[in-house]
């Protein structure tokens, strides 16, 4: 059989050389349009979300548009990789406001299918994670890397974009979708941007805007846990399990509902360290420049994940 290559004739019409947004609910007008973008020999950046967009996801858009020529967003509250108990249901839905967010940002397309469009009623295949899902996120919530990786797989199929951005933010997310594009051979590239956050250090996060003003304060003291955690390797505590232990006793004064878990991990396999941590270099390794290849691997990374009131939050920093 001949290789399958874009039919650059048929089709496109409708969605041509619009320099406007173009909002699709459709797969295949998805596929059209990244068809036609194609045939025009244009490099394509993919951006997946699930809305409710804030200045993290616009730096990625940002990102994105340094990588290519033109820039494809999804929205898409995926209810596969919610737990039953989760918030699927009243996470926040701002689509109005998105849309206007990512014109100012010159996005080219934004595709916002629903649950039915990308479902239907039969669905039954799965993706199984690559193992770097299994512990700390993959602990606390089954399934839902499986509900990420088959939703990306998915997105990837839709829009086959030649590069895709995703944040430090979700740093077991970034992992595993790294992990699944190289197992799987999926002929896309993925970018990893630094966590944008507010001026207190507090990472943005769509469900930020479940907390209260009381809430919020507590939870900007989780950046500030990490920083300290920064703080001690650099000046010479090595050993992860203490750095840990430090790392867990920070939140604890936070008085969180609960802490799913405080873990100084490998950066690679989310597991834990076989051997204390390297002497700090003095090569001050900073998420601001993770993209940088002349920087100094990392030498682990703390994660945390806790819940504040009914907001359960994720944050790391990379040592
Ligand atoms: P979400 O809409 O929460 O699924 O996130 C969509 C993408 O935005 C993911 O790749 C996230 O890691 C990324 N993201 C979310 N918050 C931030 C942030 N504060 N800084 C950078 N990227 C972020």
């Amino acid at each position: 059989m001949p290789p399958a290559k874009p039919d650059c004739d048929r089709g496109a019409e409708g969605l041509a050389a619009a320099a406007e947004l173009i909002t699709v609910r459709r797969i295949d007008d998805a596929r059209r349009w990244t068809r036609q973008q194609q045939c025009r020999r244009l490099r394509v950046a993919l951006v997946p979300t699930m809305g409710a967009l804030h200045e993290g996801h616009l730096a990625l858009v940002r990102r994105a548009r340094q990588l290519a020529d033109v820039v494809a967003v999804s929205i898409f509250v995926n209810p596969t990789q919610f737990g039953p108990q989760e918030d699927f249901d009243r996470y926040p839905r701002t689509l109005a406001d998105d849309v206007a967010q990512l014109r100012r940002e010159a996005v080219a397309l934004l595709f916002a299918p629903t649950p039915e469009e990308m479902y239907g009623s039969r669905f039954s295949t799965s993706i199984c994670p690559p193992d770097v899902a299994r512990p700390l996120e993959g602990e606390f919530r089954p399934g839902h890397f499986a509900g990420v990786c088959t939703v990306v797989t998915k997105l990837f199929q839709i829009i086959p974009a030649d590069v895709a951005v995703f944040g430090q933010k979700d740093y077991q997310q970034a992992r595993v979708i790294q992990e699944m594009v190289r197992d799987l051979n999926l002929p896309i590239e993925i970018d990893v941007l630094p966590t944008v956050r507010e001026a207190d250090g507090m990472a943005l996060s769509s469900r930020n805007r479940y907390l209260s003003p009381e809430q919020r304060q507590r939870a900007a003291q989780i950046s500030q846990a990490l920083d300290q955690v920064v703080a001690s390797y650099r000046s010479g505590l090595c050993d992860a399990a203490a750095l840990q232990q430090q790392l867990h006793q920070a939140l604890q004064s936070l008085e969180p509902q609960s802490i799913d878990y405080a873990a100084v991990v490998d950066p690679q396999t989310l597991r834990p360290l076989a051997q204390p941590l390297p002497p700090f270099s003095g090569n001050a390794f900073s998420d601001d420049a993770a993209n940088d290849p002349a920087q100094p691997a990392a030498a682990a990374v703390a994660v945390v994940a806790l819940t504040i009131g009914n907001t359960r939050l994720i944050d790391n920093r990379l040592l």
